[in-house]
C-alpha cells in the first residue's frame, strides 16, 4: 500500500478500504462461528442416548446453540460433555446392570432351570452358590467342568463315565465384567418376564416315552419337574428336553446362528454324557465368543466417543483462538485509528500554523510517512491473520466432514444392529425384544388416546411331534412358513412378533375385542391351511390362541396374562381355536 504525497483524498481513500476490509474479516468469523456452532449441533445429535447424564447437556447445548446463546454458556455445556464423554470411557458407558449373556450367567440360569435329584441337591446348591461367587469368572473353566460333571451324575445312575471329550477351547473373559450400554442393543430376548405355559401333558402318540410337560423357559425361577426319583438320579431325557429349550430361548447375533444350530443338532441326535459335556462346554464358548464380540465392538465405540471428545475439545480451543484474533484486530483497528486522527490533527495544525511551504511540505510529508508506515503494517497483520484464518478454516472443515461422515457410518450400523437385536433370525420376524420395544409404544398410545388395543397370544400345536417326526430342520422350515402365513393377513399397522419356540404374538391396534375375534380367525385358519410339505407329503398344522384386550386401567402384563389364560383354555378344549377373554 503505497501513500503518495498527492493529498489527503487518497490516504483517506486508502484508510476507508481498510475499514471496510476490517468488517468483512469479521461478518467472516461470524460465519465462522455459525458453523462452529453448526458442528457442535451435529455432535450433540450423534451423542444422544448414550447416556443419561450426557443426554441432559446435549439437550442444553442443542437449547444454547438454537438460542444462539453466549459465549460463557456454550463453554460450560461444552466442558461438562466432554467430562461425560471422559467418565463415560473410563466406566464403560454403564447404565445397566443386566448381565444375562455372560458365560456365568448362562450357568447360573441353566442351573435354575434344572431340578436336581434330591440327592444331589446339595452339589447343586453348592455349584451355584460358587458360580455367584465374587472370583467365579477366574474359575470359569473348573466351574463349567464341575457343572457338567454334576449334569452327568445326576441324570446318567448307571454311567460311571466321566466326559471323554476334551474340553472344546473355551477363552474366559479376564477383563472384569464391564456392564454396558452397549449390550442393551444385543441383549438377548428378554425372558425373565416369560410367562409359563402350564399345559397338561397332551396325549403323545408319536413320542414313545411321555415326559413331564412342565418346563420352564430359562430366566423363570421355575425348576424342571424331574420324574419320581427312584434311583437316586433323574431321567436325562427330562434333561434333553431342558437344554433344548434352554437353547432354543437363548437369543444370539445372527452370525451365530450356525453354532447354535450345530449345538441343537448335536443335543437331538444323541444324549450321551459326552455330548451333556460337549454342549454343556460349548455352550459357555458361545456365550464368551458372543460377550468377546460385544466387547469388541464396544471398545470400538468407545474410541470413538474418545475421539469424539477430543474433537470436541479442539473445536473449542479454535473457538477461543478465533475470538482472541478478533479481538486483536479489533484493537489494532482502533489503533491505527487513533494514529490517522492524531496526524489528520497534525497536520491540519500544520496548515493553520506553519508559514513556510517548504518546511510545511516537509512536516505534512513526515505525517502521511508516519500513516503509511502504520498502514502498511497493519495490512502486513491483517495478510497474516487472514491466512491463518483460512488455514483454521480449511482444518475445520475438514474435521466437520470426517465427524460427519463417521457419525453417519456410526449411526447407520447402530441402527442396523438395533434391528437384528430385535428380530428373529430364524423366521426374520420381530422377536420378543422387538415386540417388547412395540408393546410399550402401542400401550402409551393406548394410555393416552384410549383407541382399542387387542393382543392375541398364539402357540402352534404339538409342536413337538412334528420335530419328533420330521426332525428338527423340518420343524424350523414349518416356523419360517408359519411366520410368513401369519404376516400375510395382517394389516400394516398390526404387529407380529415370534416371542419363543413356537409361539407367537399379535398386536392389533385399533381393534376392539369383538373386531379381533374375525383377525384370529382368519390367522388361525390360514395356519390351518398353509399347506406346511415334507418329502412331498403335507404336514397338518394348527394353531391355538387367546384373545384379550386392554381396558380401563389394564397394565400390559395384566392383558397378556388374560390371552395366556384364554391360550390355555383353547388348547384344553381341544386346541386349533381361539378363545376369547374378557
Ligand atoms: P401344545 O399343543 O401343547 O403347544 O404342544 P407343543 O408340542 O407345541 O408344546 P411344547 O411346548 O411341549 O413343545 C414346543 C416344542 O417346540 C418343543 C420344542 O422342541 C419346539 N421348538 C421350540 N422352538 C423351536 C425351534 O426354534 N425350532 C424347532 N424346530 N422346534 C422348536
Ligand atoms: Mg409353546
Ligand atoms: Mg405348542
Amino acid at each position: 500500500m503505497a501513500v503518495d504525497d498527492s493529498g489527503q483524498a487518497k490516504w483517506k481513500r486508502k484508510y476507508f478500504e481498510t475499514l471496510e476490509q476490517m468488517e468483512e474479516q469479521e461478518r467472516e468469523w461470524r460465519g465462522m462461528d455459525e458453523s462452529l456452532r453448526h458442528g457442535l449441533s451435529r455432535l450433540a445429535l450423534v451423542s444422544t442416548g448414550l447416556n443419561s447424564g450426557l443426554d441432559v447437556q446435549l439437550k442444553k447445548l442443542r437449547r444454547v446453540l438454537q438460542d444462539q446463546g453466549n459465549r460463557q454458556q456454550l463453554d460450560d455445556i461444552v466442558n461438562k460433555i466432554s467430562s461425560y464423554l471422559k467418565t463415560l470411557d473410563e466406566q464403560g458407558g454403564a447404565e445397566t446392570t443386566a448381565h444375562r449373556q455372560t458365560p456365568l450367567g448362562l450357568l447360573m440360569e441353566l442351573a435354575e432351570s434344572i431340578e436336581f435329584p434330591s440327592a444331589f441337591q446339595p452339589q447343586a446348591r453348592r455349584l451355584h452358590k460358587a458360580l455367584k461367587s465374587r472370583d467365579a469368572e477366574d474359575h470359569l473353566d473348573r466351574l463349567t467342568n464341575e457343572f457338567s460333571a454334576l449334569l452327568v451324575s445326576a441324570f446318567y445312575p448307571n454311567s460311571k463315565d466321566k466326559p471323554a471329550q476334551p474340553a472344546p477351547e473355551i477363552v474366559p473373559s479376564n477383563e472384569k465384567e464391564k456392564t454396558s450400554w452397549w449390550k442393551r442393543m444385543f441383549a438377548s430376548t428378554e425372558h425373565a418376564s416369560e410367562q409359563l405355559h402350564e399345559i397338561p401333558a397332551p396325549p403323545q402318540p408319536l413320542t414313545p416315552i411321555s415326559i413331564a410337560e412342565h418346563v420352564t423357559t430359562p430366566g423363570t425361577a421355575e425348576p424342571v419337574h424331574a420324574l419320581p426319583d427312584t434311583a437316586g438320579a433323574g431321567d436325562n431325557k427330562i434333561l434333553k428336553k431342558t437344554l433344548l429349550d434352554f437353547l432354543e430361548h437363548l437369543s444370539f447375533p445372527s452370525e451365530f446362528s450356525e453354532r447354535v444350530q450345530s449345538l441343537r443338532d448335536t443335543l437331538v441326535a444323541d444324549l450321551s454324557p459326552d455330548v451333556v459335556d460337549a454342549v454343556v462346554k460349548g455352550l459357555v464358548s458361545l456365550v464368551t465368543d458372543v460377550q468377546q464380540q460385544l466387547e469388541r465392538e464396544k471398545e470400538e465405540l468407545e474410541l470413538f466417543l474418545k475421539q469424539l471428545g477430543q474433537r470436541l475439545q479442539e473445536l473449542d480451543a479454535m473457538v477461543d483462538g478465533a475470538e482472541t484474533q478478533r479481538l486483536a484486530s479489533l484493537t489494532s483497528g482502533r489503533k491505527l485509528d487513533e494514529m490517522v486522527k492524531a496526524q489528520v490533527n497534525d497536520i491540519e495544525q500544520t496548515v493553520q500554523t506553519v508559514d513556510d511551504v517548504v518546511e510545511m511540505k516537509g512536516l505534512i510529508q513526515g505525517s502521511l510517512e508516519h500513516i503509511r508506515q502504520h498502514l502498511a503494517e497493519k495490512q502486513r497483520q491483517e495478510e497474516a491473520h487472514q491466512h491463518s484464518l483460512e488455514e483454521q478454516l480449511k482444518g475445520l472443515n475438514l474435521r466437520l466432514e470426517q465427524m460427519e461422515s463417521e457419525s453417519e457410518q456410526l449411526r447407520k450400523r447402530l441402527v442396523s444392529e438395533r434391528q437384528q437385536a430385535m428380530t428373529d433370525p430364524l423366521t426374520s420376524v420381530p422377536n420378543r425384544l422387538g415386540y417388547e420395544k412395540r408393546i410399550a409404544h402401542e400401550f402409551s398410545r393406548w394410555q393416552r388416546y384410549g383407541s382399542p388395543l387387542t393382543l392375541l397370544l398364539c402357540d402352534i400345536d404339538y409342536f413337538k411331534r412334528i420335530n419328533d417326526t420330521y426332525g428338527h430342520r423340518a420343524g424350523d422350515r414349518a416356523l419360517m412358513a408359519i411366520a410368513k402365513t401369519l404376516n400375510l393377513p395382517l394389516r400394516e399397522s398390526d404387529f407380529m412378533a415370534r416371542i419363543g419356540g413356537e409361539e407367537f404374538i399379535v398386536l392389533l391396534p385399533e381393534t376392539t375385542l369383538e373386531a379381533a375375534i374375525p383377525v384370529a380367525e382368519k390367522l388361525r385358519a390360514a395356519v390351518e391351511v398353509c399347506e406346511f410339505v415334507y418329502e412331498g407329503k403335507p404336514v397338518p398344522i394348527t394353531m391355538s390362541g387367546g384373545v384379550a384386550s386392554f381396558s380401563e386401567g389394564d397394565s400390559i402384563e395384566a392383558v397378556y396374562q388374560r390371552a395366556d389364560k384364554a391360550l390355555y383354555q383353547a388348547k384344553d378344549q381341544g386346541r386349533n381355536r381361539f378363545i376369547t377373554e374378557k
